[in-house]
């Protein structure tokens, strides 16, 4: 079964977004990135690297210092990290503070990629218990009627909430069922996420591959550039 082949419209290069559309279906063109870092955060330009690293390594979207393109992200210094969701035509502010990780980093990039929190997808009812009454007073915890592209719900994404956020008593926030997991990580993208944005941005339409080792593992390969050398000494086995 297909998700409904996103035919999400690129972010436009010369006219603004309205503001009625939605923002998850905005994609940057050619899933390419350009960027401004400003001055005030230049001594933290390691950490946009490796934020970008992050999704760089796994996904096909690239992140190009900005020359003259029509749309593109300025990191700025704002009172939390902060962004837009999904590409909004022209200069777009992606808010950066001190208590900003490389991981908060990378949730925000992948934000101004065009998606929403995990735990705001439509079924996340069946996985996790919103406990409204601690939750501080803002919208992050309200439903999202986007596509989940046909993937299943995520506990692990880096764009799930971890059980404390925005807690306004100290109590726990979102619980989930299932007993163990782990969840609100900021390290890595999971591997949904993974899928979420290389579906989003069609990357794999040429790039992803599955293969079964010797041992019967099953891999997922989403950049055959990278990998294909380790391909065929695999299948000779
Ligand atoms: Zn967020």
């Amino acid at each position: 079964t297909q998700e409904a082949s996103s035919h999400a419209p690129v972010c436009p290069k010369l006219q603004t977004v309205q503001e009625n559309r939605n923002a998850v279906e905005m994609l940057w063109l050619d899933a390419i990135v350009p960027y401004v870092i400003s001055d005030e955060l230049a001594h933290k330009e390691g950490d946009f690297h490796t934020a970008f690293q992050m999704i760089s390594d796994y996904t096909c979207i690239h992140f190009v210092p900005h020359t003259n393109e029509y749309n593109y992200l300025e990191f700025k210094t704002g009172k939390g990290c902060a962004s837009f969701v999904g590409c909004r035509g022209g200069a777009q502010p992606l808010y950066h503070s001190q208590k900003c990780s490389v991981g908060n980093l990378c949730h925000e990039i992948i934000h101004a990629l065009g998606l929403h929190h995990e735990h705001t997808r439509k079924d996340r009812d069946d996985y996790v218990a919103v406990q409204w009454d601690s939750i501080m007073p803002e919208k992050n915890f309200a439903l999202k009627y986007g596509n989940t592209q046909n993937l299943p719900y995520d506990i692990n994404s880096i764009m799930h909430y971890g059980s404390y956020f925005f807690s306004v008593d100290g109590n726990p926030t979102v619980l989930p069922f299932e007993v163990g997991v782990q969840m609100g990580q900021r390290t890595h993208l999971s591997h949904l996420d993974i899928q979420r944005i290389n579906k989003l941005y069609h990357c794999g339409d040429n790039t992803q591959l599955i293969y079964v080792s010797p041992a019967g593992f099953i891999f997922t390969i989403y950049k055959l550039i990278k990998c294909m050398f380790l391909l065929p000494d695999e299948r000779k086995k």
